[in-house]
């Protein structure tokens, strides 16, 4: 019997906002997937040290997914020491008994344009599927020609359920045009997140202090 099938959505999540939830719903409707895990990563390898620490990022990642039961928050990047690489958090699922075919590596596809910077890229793309939307600004349709060498392992989402290899699926669905980095400005600018997040994150924030004056 194969596994049910899991989504992994790995981000800084600093904080997490309703267009990461609006990812995880349109991968988890597009390839049929039992839950989705949010990831907070621990130090991102591809960017400046978040301004919220890893507790805080968690403890918000953790009351988005109390919005939704198919929602899960996995730890994982955050308890194991040094930076978070896709690779060694596969290695580890991979030692729990996980079947990584079953895994399904979610991203946004602004962050799939830079997958060839990322540590072991090309090895990574055999091990499991991957999962890429679309982003306002960042069709992921487009990714075809922005990545020319991997466009024959892309397809759309029912084409591919038959591929003995991993594959890219292309999700081009909408989701909410949302950055955490505009988040953080409206804290700091002392305007509402009514809508950018859901309201049990908003109150957090709020009670925490969070993201004063970092714009
Ligand atoms: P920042 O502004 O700090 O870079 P961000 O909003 O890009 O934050 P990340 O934590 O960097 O959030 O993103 C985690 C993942 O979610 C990435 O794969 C990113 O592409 C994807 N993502 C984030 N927001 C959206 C969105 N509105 N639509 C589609 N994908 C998104
Ligand atoms: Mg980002």
């Amino acid at each position: 019997m194969s596994h049910p099938r899991l989504g992994w959505l790995g981000g800084t999540f600093d904080p997490i906002h309703c267009g990461h939830l609006d990812v995880a719903r349109a991968a988890r409707a597009a390839l049929k997937l039992e839950t989705v895990h949010l990831v907070p990563t621990g130090v991102p390898p591809h960017r400046d040290a978040p301004f919220a620490s890893a507790r805080h990022r968690l403890a918000m990642a953790k009351l988005a997914a109390a919005t939704h039961d198919w929602l899960q928050v996995s730890d994982i990047e955050l308890t194991a020491p040094g930076p978070s690489y896709t690779m060694d958090t596969l290695d580890s699922l991979a030692r729990l008994g996980v079947d990584l075919r079953a895994v399904y590596v979610i991203t946004g596809a602004d962050a799939f344009a830079e997958i060839m910077t990322w540590r072991d890229a090309p090895q990574l793309l055999d091990r499991c599927p991957f999962v890429v939307v679309s982003r306002p600004g960042y069709p992921a349709p487009a990714l075809r020609r922005v990545l020319p060498a991997l466009a024959g392992k892309m397809c759309d989402v029912g084409e591919c359920e038959l591929a003995s290899q991993p594959s890219i699926f292309l999700v081009d669905a909408p989701t909410a045009p949302i950055t955490s980095t505009e988040v953080r400005a409206c804290v700091s600018d002392g305007r509402p997140l009514a809508g950018l997040v859901p309201a049990t994150v908003a109150d957090y924030i709020e009670k925490n202090d969070l993201y004063q004056g970092v714009a």
